[in-house]
């Protein structure tokens, strides 16, 4: 080994050493910094998200880095993810109030999952939190009394028969809303069982999100939008961005979206258990594609079954499309087993102009995730 060499290749790694030892000063400024803007923010009553700010300073910093010689792609990946850990730290400083006269909010199921995400965020925002559990439904009139809002975080199979309960108990001008992920039936329920202010949500997220920045959340208005605002309005100043939509088209969007995407993932879940593959190995075996393919069928495994069953069963959609998928499949693997290249080739091009332009933005989007699962591989 060439000594000269080594010591000069020593000596450049103590240097980027020194240099990576500099980024964590600056990144330890910057993160003070945010934790300054978040409470200016909190005073303001200013959300945790603006879309304008994000996108003209990343464009500035690209224009800098090409400058600079540095690939664009690089600073936008690093302060991507510096933002994302201030979305999440600048939650700790709470939230703005945006209704500081408002009565208690009242979360049916607020112990539960996604209830508890947000009896915590209306708590950050000052608001008096009660839960309504299982448990408290001898209690139930006190209460409600009063309440502003009243948020249904129920199970889904449960949740029409919990908001029929709640007819007769609510004050007339309490806001009545729920996080169900269907949204026809709960949102029918609720404009009967109340006649004042109702709002379906469906926040399209689970409940370990660390913060709600840029995090999506469907509305479909029930009655009297004006009542309930300003409920939305807090929302967006979490960061969310709200979604419109009527109960009909949301419930058959989630046909595709969620019930088709859960019950492939069971299906295919279920066959690796049944050919008795060895996850271990695949792991060993996998491109970084397949690694997130088995992220995502892998993770369905560690969330609660009945959530997933109710998602699907709920659906009035998706049963007679799990059918035609099958069918489908059945259809292609023949094209396969009569050995039809041709066919297979024609049926593949037909799909790809379906897909047009998406195809070549997915490729993209997906070649990203794809830099960045790679990246996080430890190859020891
Ligand atoms: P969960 O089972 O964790 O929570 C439900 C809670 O409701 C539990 O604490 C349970 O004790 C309580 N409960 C049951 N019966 C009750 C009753 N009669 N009175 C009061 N409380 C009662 O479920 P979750 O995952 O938090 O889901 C709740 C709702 O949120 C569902 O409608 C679901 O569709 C929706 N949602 C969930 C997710 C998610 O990823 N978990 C995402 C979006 C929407």
């Amino acid at each position: 080994m060439n000594k000269a060499a080594e010591q000069s290749l020593q000596g450049l790694r103590e240097r980027i050493d020194a240099v990576d030892q500099q980024l964590l000063q600056l990144l330890a400024q910057r993160m003070a910094l945010v934790a300054e803007v978040g409470e200016a923010k909190h005073v303001l009553g200013l959300p945790i998200y603006v879309p304008e700010r994000e996108a003209a300073m990343l464009a500035q910093r690209r224009a800098e880095a090409e400058v600079l010689g540095v690939p664009p792609d690089l600073i936008e990946d690093v302060l991507r993810r510096a933002m994302r850990e201030s979305y999440r730290s600048e939650k700790d400083t709470g939230f703005k109030c945006v209704n500081p006269s408002a009565g208690p909010v009242v979360v049916v199921g607020g112990n539960g999952q996604l209830g508890k995400l947000f009896v915590q965020m209306f708590r950050l925002s000052g608001y008096e939190v009660k839960v309504l559990g299982r448990q408290q439904w001898a209690d139930a009139d006190a209460l409600l009394k009063g309440a502003s809002v009243v948020v249904v975080s129920v199970p889904i199979a449960t949740t029409s028969a919990i908001i029929a309960d709640l007819k007769g108990r609510l004050d007339h001008g309490t806001i009545l809303c729920d996080l169900t992920s269907i949204k026809r039936e709960p949102l029918a329920a609720m404009l009967d069982a109340h006649s004042g202010p109702v709002v379906g949500l469906h926040p399209m997220f689970g409940p370990d999100v660390s913060s709600f920045a840029k995090q999506l959340i469907v509305v479909c208005d029930g009655r009297q939008p004006e009542a309930y605002g300003w409920l939305l309005d807090q929302f967006a100043l979490w960061g969310a961005h709200l979604k419109p939509s009527t109960p009909q088209f949301h419930d058959e969007a989630m046909a595709l979206v969620q019930a088709m995407r859960h019950f492939t993932s069971f299906v295919y879940g279920n066959h690796l258990m049944a050919e008795n593959a060895d996850v271990r190995e695949l792991l060993a075996f996998s491109s970084p594609i397949y690694r997130l393919e088995l992220a995502m069928v892998g993770r369905l495994f560690a969330q609660d079954g009945a959530l997933y069953a109710d998602i699907i069963l709920s659906s009035q959609t998706a049963l007679p499309m799990f059918r035609r998928y099958l069918q489908r499949f059945e259809s292609a693997l023949q094209l396969l087993e009569k050995g039809d290249r041709e066919g297979f080739i024609q049926a593949f091009g037909a799909v790809a102009d379906w897909f047009g332009p998406f195809a070549q933005q997915f490729l993209k989007e997906s070649r990203d995730m794809l830099l960045v699962a790679n990246d996080r591989r430890h190859l020891g």
